[in-house]
């Protein structure tokens, strides 16, 4: 399938419909293949499970309402390369798209949890260059695999800690509710980043303002 990309939705997030504003999300689900990538996103759209979903990328579109607001989601479910190196497994291109990311790997695949850490890092690398900070859910998905389990929730939790990430163990298969917790809570994230990159540019525009001010009082 062919994956359509819009452009970024950072300075066209908001429009206004009537009296109601609408928010735009667009948000990049990235890991290893077999973790449950599709999974999440089919779970969250359709609220089912359905076992198999191939080898598709796709960008989905889906309307939720998150706290009384109606959120319009582009959810990119992508896939893992074969052929290339980790660090071109992530292109620029979805790193400018995206306004959040959710890294997932399977709980009973160590080399999934692997492959998160070495994302993780790379998206932190990256977004420090684009100056971006798009906000990222840590996912350990299967989790009703427990006799299989290889890598435990506390390593899980501590990647997320030490790479200022959120941190959610769940499972696909059995439950709607933590994959939901997982979206709408990447939700809050992007709005509590939107609100303080605003909050930047405001507290930039009155020291350019203070600073004309008092030029021109000096120069008068
Ligand atoms: P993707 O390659 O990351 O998109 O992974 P998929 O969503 O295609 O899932 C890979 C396989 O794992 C499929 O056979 C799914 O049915 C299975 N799977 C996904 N999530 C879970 C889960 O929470 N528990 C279990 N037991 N299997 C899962
Ligand atoms: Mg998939």
């Amino acid at each position: 399938m062919v994956v359509q990309v819009k452009p970024s939705s950072h300075h066209c997030s908001k429009t206004i419909e009537g009296t109601q504003q609408k928010v735009e999300a667009n948000i990049l689900l990235l890991g290893a293949e077999n973790v449950g990538k599709s999974a999440l996103t089919v779970r969250f759209i359709t609220r089912r499970f359905i076992g198999e979903y191939g080898d598709i990328e796709s960008i989905y579109s889906h309307i939720d309402t998150v706290d009384g607001r109606e959120i319009s989601f582009n959810i990119w479910d992508s896939l893992y390369p074969q052929d290339s190196a980790i660090t071109e497994s992530i292109s620029e291109k979805q790193l400018q798209w995206a306004d959040g990311v959710i890294l997932v790997y399977s709980i009973c695949d160590r080399s999934s949890f692997e492959v998160v850490r070495q994302q993780v890092q790379r998206i932190r690398h990256a977004s420090r260059k684009m100056s971006a900070t798009a906000p990222i859910i840590i996912v350990g998905n299967k989790r009703d695999l427990q006799h299989r389990r290889t890598v435990s929730s506390e390593e899980g939790r501590l990647l997320a800690l030490s790479e200022d990430c959120v941190f959610f163990e769940i499972s696909a298969a059995e439950t709607y509710h933590g994959v939901l917790l997982v979206f709408h809570g990447l939700i809050d994230l992007i709005k509590e980043s939107r609100a303080l990159r605003k909050g930047a540019a405001g507290i930039k525009s009155i020291v350019r303002s203070m600073s004309a001010v008092f030029g021109k009082k000096r120069a008068e």
